[in-house]
C-alpha cells in the first residue's frame, strides 16, 4: 500500500465538485485516509510550490492557489502516487484523457482541477506540509 498527496483547487472547489472529485477517487479504488477543508495564504502556496518559482507560470499559480478554499487529502492505494497522477490526467486539461478528473473539471491553465504528488519523496514532504500523524486515519 501507498499513499500520497491530493488537492482539490479552488476552481473546482467554486464549481462544487467537491464530492464528484471524491466519487472518482473512490471508483478508482483509492481510499481517502485525510481530509480537510483549508484556504493557503499566498505565502503557504508559494512554499508549496517553492520547485516552481522562476517559473512563467509561477505568480499565476500562487495567486490562483491562495484564491479560494482547496480540499487537501491523503489518499491510499496500491501504486497510489502513479495510480492517482494517471486518474487526474496531464497538466493542461486540453491534453487531458477522457475519463480523467481533469478533463472532466479542469479549466485553462493554471485552473486544472487537482493537483498529486508526482514521486515519493514530494507524497513525503507535501503530505507532512498539511497533516500531522494524528490526522491520518487509514
Ligand atoms: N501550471 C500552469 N502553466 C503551466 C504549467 C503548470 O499554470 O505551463 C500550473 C498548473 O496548475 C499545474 C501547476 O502549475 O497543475 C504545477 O505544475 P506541474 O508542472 O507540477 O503540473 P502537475 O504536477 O500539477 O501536473
Ligand atoms: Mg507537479
Amino acid at each position: 500500500m501507498e499513499r500520497t498527496f491530493s488537492m482539490i483547487k479552488p476552481d473546482a472547489t467554486s464549481k462544487n465538485v467537491t464530492g464528484a472529485i471524491n466519487a472518482m477517487i473512490e471508483s478508482a479504488g483509492l481510499r481517502i485516509i485525510a481530509q480537510k477543508r483549508i484556504r493557503m495564504t499566498p505565502e503557504q502556496a508559494g512554499l508549496f510550490y517553492a520547485e516552481h518559482k522562476g517559473k512563467p507560470f509561477y505568480d499565476g499559480l500562487v495567486k490562483m492557489m491562495s484564491s479560494g478554499p482547496i480540499v487537501v487529502q491523503i489518499l491510499e492505494g496500491e501504486n497510489a502516487i502513479t495510480h492517482y497522477r494517471a486518474l487526474m490526467g496531464a497538466t493542461n486539461p486540453v491534453n487531458a484523457e477522457k475519463g480523467t478528473i481533469r478533463a472532466a473539471f479542469g479549466g485553462e491553465l493554471p485552473h486544472n482541477a487537482v493537483h498529486g504528488s508526482d514521486s515519493e519523496q514530494s507524497a513525503a514532504r507535501e503530505m507532512s506540509f498539511f497533516f500531522s500523524q494524528t490526522e491520518i486515519v487509514g
